[in-house]
């Protein structure tokens, strides 16, 4: 029987993850175009701009857990939750405990 508890976590995770990191990319983007009206050389420019990779790599990465997430649940749907997709071995409950949306076995995972 499948624990989906983890899985649940994993998605409430990733979708509050985004949630959060659009809000953010949204007060930068206002605090982006409030200070553009400054003609002179903005100090906060460069300090703006890495803040804003930052958070889009975060939320780029959130987008992935959520995406991975839903492919879990897919699988638990048709019943290949817990095989890994490349050679078809059952993957160790340890390894889905603290990676429940893993869908290769820990040798699979090291070749990809
Ligand atoms: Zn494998």
């Amino acid at each position: 029987m499948i624990d989906s508890a983890p899985l649940h976590r994993a998605r409430a995770e990733a979708e509050a993850d985004i949630r959060e990191l659009t809000a953010a990319m949204e007060s930068l983007r206002t605090t982006r175009e409030s200070s553009s009206d400054d003609d002179e050389h903005d100090p906060e420019g460069p300090t703006l701009s890495s803040e804003w990779s930052r958070i889009r790599g975060l939320l780029t990465a959130a987008e992935n857990r959520l995406a991975d997430a839903e492919a879990a649940w897919a699988r638990v749907a048709d019943g290949t939750y817990g095989t890994c997709l490349r050679c078809g071995s059952a993957i160790p409950p340890g390894r889905l405990e603290v990676r429940p949306t893993a869908a290769y076995c820990v040798a699979c995972a090291s070749l990809r």
